[in-house]
């Protein structure tokens, strides 16, 4: 998937707790819009209606891959 080019992606160990909901610009909170899991990372977009910008927050593992990755035997 190709994302447009004014999305950043921001990694998790930015934010501190619920601020990862929030605008790594302005400090707002930001409404969610998408998320998607294809690739194993929980990756959500999130909107500033302040900025008007989107951003997607890494939420790191999806849960079906850390569920996959349950399964497997240990070593
Ligand atoms: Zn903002």
């Amino acid at each position: 998937m190709k994302l447009p080019s004014w999305i950043s992606i921001r990694p998790l160990r930015h934010y501190k707790g619920d601020d990862r909901t929030k605008c790594p610009d302005c400090g707002g909170e930001m409404s969610f819009v998408e998320r998607f899991t294809m690739s194993g990372d929980d990756r959500r977009t999130y909107r500033c209606q302040a900025c008007n910008k989107e951003h997607i927050v890494d939420f790191g593992m999806a849960e079906w891959k850390r569920l996959s990755d349950a399964n497997k035997p240990e070593g």
